[in-house]
C-alpha cells in the first residue's frame, strides 16, 4: 500500500484510481479529451436538472433538457454565473441531495477581489484536484515522499484540533515541513531558515509573494539552497520571482492555477511553455474581455457550470512541445477588480504598479519586499512599501509617472514593517474604496 493510499483511506478521497486515470488521459487527442469531457458533463447536467433548484429553473426557462446535451458547445445556452448570484441565491445551489454526495464541506473562500463566498466541494472534486497535483509533482520531477516546504495557508494549517491532527498525519505521511505564511513575525522566518539549513528539501510550495520576502532576505544574508523545484500559488508568479527564486534556491520553477470555488486548473510542465489546464477536471473558456469562465466538472455539491472569476488570461493556440495536447494557459493577468481609477479614467491594474516598481530600479535599489495601493479617495493613494525609504528622486519618478497616466493625484508614501492580508487570509497588491 503506498502513501496515497493510506491518505485515501484516511479522508474518504479516492485519488488513486483519478491518478491512475489521469496519467492516462494527458495523451488523449483533442477528440478523445472532447469526449471525456462531454461524458462528464452529461453526468453534471443531469444532476444539476434533477437536484438544483437554480439550474433546473434556468433550463426549463432556456428549454434545454438534460438528454439534448450531445456536445460541449450546449454550455453555449447555459448563463453565465457569478459570485454575487451564487451568493444571493445560495440556498437554490443546494442540491436537494446532498446528503448523498459523499464528503460535502463547505468552507469560506475571498480571492484577491475581497468579497467573501461560501463555496462547497465534495470527496470526489478534492479526490480529482490532489489527482491533478500529483501529476503535476510528475511533470516537476518530484517523486512521493520526497521531502517538501510548505508555505501556504488555509489548505494546509487547519483551524480544529480534528483537523489539525488529520494535517499533521498528512503532512508526515507526505515527508512535508509546513510554516504558516500569515505569520511573519521574526522567530517564523528563523524558523524557516533553520529548516532549509537542516532539510535537503526537493520540492518548495508557497504564496509567491511570501516567497520573494524570504527569498530577498535569503539572498541578502548570501545564502542559497538547492531544490529541485518551487511551485507558487495563490498570486501570480512574475518574471522577477522566478529569477530570485532560480538565484536563491538554484530550482526550476512552475507555476499553478486555481481559486478558492475551483481548484487545479492549470499546471506548467517541464517545457515551460505555459500552464497545461487540467481538462478532465474542468473547461475553460474566456470572455470578451478575456476574463476566465470555469466549469468544474467535478463538483456535484455546488455545481459550477460556467462560472466567472475576474481573472484575465491568455491562451494559446499553440500545442505544448511536450506531446500532450491540452490547451495552454499562457498567462494569469491578474484580477479584474484589483485597480486604481485615474481623474481620467484611467484604469492603473496592480501589474503597473509591479512593473513600475521594478522597472524603475526602486525594487532593487531599496530592497522592496512587499508593496501595497490604496486608493482611499477620488483624488488621493497610498503606496505602503516594506522597503528602505526611497530618496526624493525616487518620489518623484514613481508619483511623475502615476500622474502621467493617471491625472493629478496626491499620493504620499508609507514605509512599513508589515502589511497585513485581508479578512479573506490573502495578500491584496490595490485596495481600491472607491469600488
Ligand atoms: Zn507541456
Amino acid at each position: 500500500m503506498n502513501v496515497t493510499q493510506i491518505t485515501d483511506i484516511l479522508t474518504g478521497k479516492n485519488v488513486s484510481e483519478y491518478y491512475r486515470l489521469f496519467r492516462e488521459t494527458q495523451w488523449y487527442d483533442e477528440g478523445q479529451m472532447k469526449a471525456f469531457q462531454l461524458e462528464k458533463l452529461k453526468k453534471l447536467i443531469m444532476h444539476s436538472y434533477n437536484h438544483v433548484p437554480f439550474y433546473r429553473n434556468i433550463m426549463k426557462q432556456q428549454g434545454i433538457l438534460p438528454e439534448d446535451v450531445r456536445s460541449i458547445d450546449i454550455l453555449k445556452e447555459f448563463p453565465i454565473i457569478t459570485k454575487d448570484i451564487i451568493r444571493e441565491q445560495f440556498n437554490d445551489f443546494m442540491p436537494d441531495n446532498i446528503k448523498e454526495i459523499k464528503g460535502s464541506k463547505t468552507s469560506q473562500t475571498g480571492g484577491t477581489t475581497g468579497g467573501i463566498l461560501y463555496a462547497r466541494n465534495d470527496a470526489n472534486t478534492r479526490s480529482s484536484i490532489w489527482a491533478a497535483f500529483k501529476r503535476f509533482e510528475d511533470w516537476m520531477g518530484i517523486k512521493p515522499r520526497d521531502r517538501a516546504l510548505i508555505l501556504m495557508g488555509g489548505h494546509v494549517i487547519g483551524k480544529h484540533w480534528k483537523d489539525r491532527l488529520k494535517k499533521t498525519v498528512n503532512l508526515y505521511l507526505r515527508n512535508c515541513v509546513a510554516f504558516s505564511p500569515y505569520d511573519t513575525t521574526a522567530a517564523n522566518i528563523n524558523n524557516i531558515i533553520r529548516a532549509l539549513k537542516n532539510n535537503q528539501f526537493e520540492l518548495i510550495r508557497s504564496y509567491s509573494q511570501f516567497l520573494f520576502s524570504l527569498a530577498k532576505r535569503l539572498q541578502d544574508e548570501n545564502l542559497a539552497f538547492d531544490v529541485r523545484a518551487i511551485t507558487t500559488t495563490a498570486e501570480p508568479l512574475m518574471p522577477e520571482h522566478r529569477a530570485l527564486f532560480e538565484s536563491v534556491f538554484h530550482a526550476e520553477i512552475f507555476d499553478q492555477y486555481g481559486f478558492g470555488e475551483i481548484g487545479g486548473v492549470a499546471f506548467e510542465c517541464s517545457n515551460h511553455n505555459g500552464m497545461h489546464i487540467t481538462e478532465e477536471r474542468v473547461i475553460v473558456e474566456l470572455n470578451e474581455n478575456n476574463e476566465v469562465i470555469v466549469t468544474d466538472l467535478d463538483n456535484f455539491s455546488l455545481p459550477f457550470i460556467r462560472y466567472w472569476n475576474a481573472d484575465q488570461a491568455i491562451i494559446s493556440d499553440e500545442t505544448c512541445s511536450c506531446g500532450r495536447k491540452s490547451k495552454l494557459i499562457k498567462k494569469i493577468m491578474g484580477r479584474n477588480c484589483d485597480y486604481i481609477i485615474g481623474l481620467n479614467g484611467e484604469f492603473l491594474h496592480w501589474a503597473y504598479f509591479w512593473h513600475l516598481l521594478f522597472d524603475s530600479d526602486v525594487a532593487e535599489k531599496r530592497n522592496l519586499k512587499k508593496f501595497q495601493i490604496i486608493q482611499p479617495a477620488k483624488d488621493r493613494l497610498k503606496i505602503r512599501m516594506i522597503a528602505n525609504p526611497l530618496t526624493e528622486d525616487e518620489k518623484y519618478l514613481l508619483v511623475s509617472n502615476i500622474q502621467s497616466r493617471a491625472g493629478m493625484l496626491n499620493i504620499d508614501f508609507s514605509f512599513e514593517n508589515e502589511i497585513e492580508n485581508a479578512a479573506s487570509g490573502k495578500y491584496r497588491a490595490v485596495i481600491n474604496h472607491l469600488l
